[in-house]
């Protein structure tokens, strides 16, 4: 259930408070954090294929918690978590801190540190998937995250809500560093404000040496995305990020490695984008036998983009992958609960998580 409730979304009775969802930014979007079966998950709820979705969730009682319902029989209950205490806050400069962070999940702070990308402005150059500027447009978020605003909202999010890790991504600037000296900044004023497990996200720098002063800084984790496996699709899907061949992110991985340690190197695959099953596969099995968390979710195509109309992955699709890159990271001993930060860890984007808990299971039998 848990496969095609996050692959297809779900339809909602009323919109809820939940203030945990989110709509734009980098990346997978869209989504609000919902809990099912003792499991937190982010589930579209705002994009197209969503309104068609066979889920659907009555309003939430007092206690937040709704009915859910596959095809009009109730499947199970679920919940919302209520928005989190720090989005009440400001910064010293008069910031609001949801525009600053959000709530992912039940305890991870994220935020795109930088809300532009040289690519994002030209048709020829953007990623499909993209909607960093259309939460900036929406005046949902600010363009830059000054290193202090982070560190005061870190400060108030572990306090006041218990927040365990800060997952920071970036927009790429024009610079050859690709993010890394601001986020190495913003790593740095929050380590020095409050101690929190923290992943750092950017493309692949021109100087590897970036990792280990990221590293030195206080970042535990670091995620190099390629979003997609093969040439074609990667060329197809996003025309300028394709121009960092696959082969420089290989040795970005395996430098990144040697510095955070096996897993605590990642990378999204978004599948669902035109990859194969088995190129998704062997790509996987390439990057745990370097180090690196393959991150596979379900590509959700976020209203606004020119892949709004894209159809999710099936279920079956998203379990032929999800199913043996599972049991090859329980023989690598790379699980989720063994890594220190990041979206791996979390986990609410995808059930890659689950899948691990199945293999190990059958292999405890
Ligand atoms: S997996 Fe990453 S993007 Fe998804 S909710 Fe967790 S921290 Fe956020």
């Amino acid at each position: 259930m848990q496969v095609e409730l996050q692959s297809h979304g779900l339809r909602l009775e009323t919109e809820t408070a939940g203030a945990s969802g989110r709509q734009g930014g980098a990346g997978p979007s869209d989504h609000k954090a919902v809990q099912v079966d003792g499991s937190t998950l982010m589930v579209p709820i705002y994009t197209a294929q969503s309104g068609e979705s066979p889920y659907f969730a009555t309003a939430p009682n007092e206690q937040g918690t709704a009915t859910l319902y596959r095809e009009g029989e109730p499947v199970s209950s679920i919940s919302f978590p209520d928005p989190p205490a720090f989005y009440e806050h400001t910064t010293s400069d008069g910031v609001p801190m949801w525009k600053v962070a959000k709530l992912h999940s039940h305890n991870v702070l994220a935020t795109t540190v930088l809300q532009n990308c040289i690519r994002y402005d030209d048709r020829d150059t953007a990623c499909q998937f993209c909607a960093i500027g259309q939460s900036l447009e929406a005046q949902r978020t600010i363009a830059y995250k000054w290193p202090h605003h982070l560190a005061e909202v870190a400060e108030v999010a572990v306090a006041e809500d218990g927040v365990e890790q800060f997952v920071m991504t970036t927009g790429t600037p024009n610079t050859s560093d690709r993010g890394a000296k601001l986020l190495y900044e913003s790593v740095a004023a929050v380590q020095e404000a409050v101690d929190l497990d923290i992943q750092v996200q950017c493309e692949p720098p021109d100087d590897f040496g970036w990792f280990e002063r990221l590293h030195e800084a206080g970042a535990d984790a670091i995620g190099m995305h390629m979003e997609a496996v093969e040439p074609k699709v990667r060329a197809e899907i996003m025309p300028g990020k394709a121009k960092v061949p696959v082969d420089y992110y290989m040795e970005a991985f395996a430098d990144a490695v040697e510095v955070f340690g096996r897993g605590n190197v990642s990378t999204y695959i978004l599948a669902g984008l035109g990859d194969s099953k088995e190129a998704i596969v062997s790509t996987s099995r390439e990057l745990i036998d370097l180090g690196v968390y393959p991150f596979i979710v379900p590509f959700v195509p976020i209203s606004g983009t020119p892949l709004e109309n894209h159809s999710p992955p099936d279920d079956d699709f998203m379990a032929s992958v999800l199913a043996p890159v599972g049991e090859m990271l329980v023989d690598a001993g790379m699980t989720s609960d063994t890594l220190d930060a990041g979206c791996a860890k979390c986990g609410a984007c995808s059930t890659l998580r689950s899948f691990e808990e199945k293999a190990r299971a059958n292999r405890d039998r």
